[in-house]
């Protein structure tokens, strides 16, 4: 699995860093939030599609 977030969509809400923080973040210096690059980790991956599943704007995307 796979997470990227649509920079556009994302309207900064803090829901996806506080379902899964050791995949998504919202940047110190404002800005949309992001996901970390590469694979996820088994262990996270269900985490990751709650995340997806909540985001108001469907701005995760999970492949
Ligand atoms: S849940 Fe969606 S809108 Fe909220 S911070 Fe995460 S990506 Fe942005």
């Amino acid at each position: 699995m796979y997470a990227n977030v649509l920079q556009k969509a994302c309207i900064q809400c803090g829901l996806c860093p506080t379902i899964c923080p050791a995949v998504f973040s919202l940047p110190d210096e404002g800005g949309s939030a992001r996901a970390i690059s590469g694979e996820i980790p088994t262990e996270l991956q269900p985490d990751v599609q709650t995340a997806a599943d909540s985001c108001p704007t469907g701005a995760i995307q999970v492949s």
